[in-house]
């Protein structure tokens, strides 16, 4: 059987992904908008470039790239520019469990995934209920902590409950700590976690404000949590066992909450730690998150793993290439 194709769409962690496919052999496609062609010509992994005016003509193009023999690798900028409910439209062999769409974008089912898998969550409230204590105000979908609020008073609150009203969002009890965003891949051909690595994003303004010379410069100083980039980081070893049994929780949760199939491929644990060493998870992403691009050439916890440079786009190939071996494909594919 001729290899599939592997293509994504030109944005978040294209690059790896299409370079961890070219590495495992397979051919790769890319689907840019038109002002990003020029730039992604650039890499010689990338087979072909087709050019689209907006992301969700990637539903308008479904019956060519079948006929292609594509799979799509879906990543953050598909829940966020083609919605949740369209990627379900994508009639394109797709790698990964699309049933978990709905838990990626729904803030209250995350928390009740989280809650079945024993992971400590910060408080949630409820919609009229009075703050004792900051919070953060989080609106529904992937957003890149965009639009985020941190509210400091029960007035504070109310004035962001009445800007949103009519947005689903939910209220969380802010956590004093460092964030500590964990990637794993639960791989269902290997029936095995893998702990591929840690990062720590670099945000705009909540970043920038412990800059800001000790309060002497004025201006506005409310924070916001707008994502620039990410920092590599690794963590306590004697934090792992637990970092990895919290991994398996949350794929046995899933297949009992989700579907017989749960969560596979790659997700991201975003907690913050307390400094009683507790990890609060304030978000789960169901794919492959942006916080794994600073390991295009593998993680310190990948080469512990492989014994070549295994990027998280790389172990998705791999993936979908064992699979094909064992006449196992659509395990790994909805
Ligand atoms: P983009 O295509 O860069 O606009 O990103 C698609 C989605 O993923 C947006 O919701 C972004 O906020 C989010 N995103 C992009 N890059 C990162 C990053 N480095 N870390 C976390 N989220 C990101
Ligand atoms: P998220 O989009 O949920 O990954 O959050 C984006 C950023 O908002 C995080 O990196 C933190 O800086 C901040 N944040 C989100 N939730 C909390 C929380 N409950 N406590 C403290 N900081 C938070």
């Amino acid at each position: 059987m001729d290899l599939p194709i592997i293509a994504t769409l030109g944005s978040h962690s294209a690059l790896q992904i299409l370079k961890g496919a070219k590495d495992e052999g397979f051919r790769t496609l890319l689907l840019a908008e038109r002002g990003r062609v020029k730039f992604y010509r650039s890499y010689q992994f990338i087979d072909d470039i087709q050019t689209i005016e907006h992301p969700r003509e990637l539903l308008a193009k479904a019956e060519e790239l079948v006929t292609r023999n594509v799979i799509l690798i879906p990543h953050g900028s598909f829940v966020a520019y083609v919605g949740g409910e369209k990627n379900r439209d994508i009639h394109v062999p797709y790698f990964g469990n699309k049933a978990v769409l709905d838990w990626e974008e729904d803030r209250t089912k995350q928390a009740a995934l989280l809650h079945a898998a024993g992971i400590l969550t910060p408080r949630h409230f409820a919609a009229d209920e009075r703050i004792s204590f900051p919070v953060i105000v989080k609106p529904h979908g992937a957003r890149g902590g965009k639009g985020y609020v941190v509210a400091r008073t029960p007035d504070e609150l109310d004035r962001t409950r009445k800007r949103l009203q009519g947005e689903p969002y939910v209220v969380q009890e802010y956590i004093i700590g460092v964030p500590v965003y964990i990637h794993y891949f639960y791989s269902p051909i290997r029936e095995r976690i893998e702990i591929f690595g840690f990062d720590r994003r670099y945000e705009t303004n909540v970043d920038g404000l412990s800059r800001a010379v000790g309060g002497k410069i004025k201006g506005n100083t409310d924070p916001s949590f707008v994502v620039v980039g990410n920092f590599p980081m690794t963590i306590r070893e004697s934090l792992l066992p637990e970092v990895e049994a919290a991994g398996e929780a949350i794929v046995t949760a899933s297949r009992s909450l989700i579907d017989s199939r749960g969560l596979f491929g790659p997700f991201c644990l975003e907690t913050i730690v307390s400094e009683d060493l507790k990890f609060y998870a304030i978000e789960i992403s169901c794919r492959i998150v942006a916080g794994t691009n600073p390991y295009i050439t593998g993680s310190p916890y990948s080469a512990l793993l492989f014994e070549e440079p295994m990027s998280t786009g790389r172990r998705i190939a791999r993936e979908i290439k064992e699979a094909i071996a064992q006449g196992r494909l659509s395990t790994v594919l909805s």
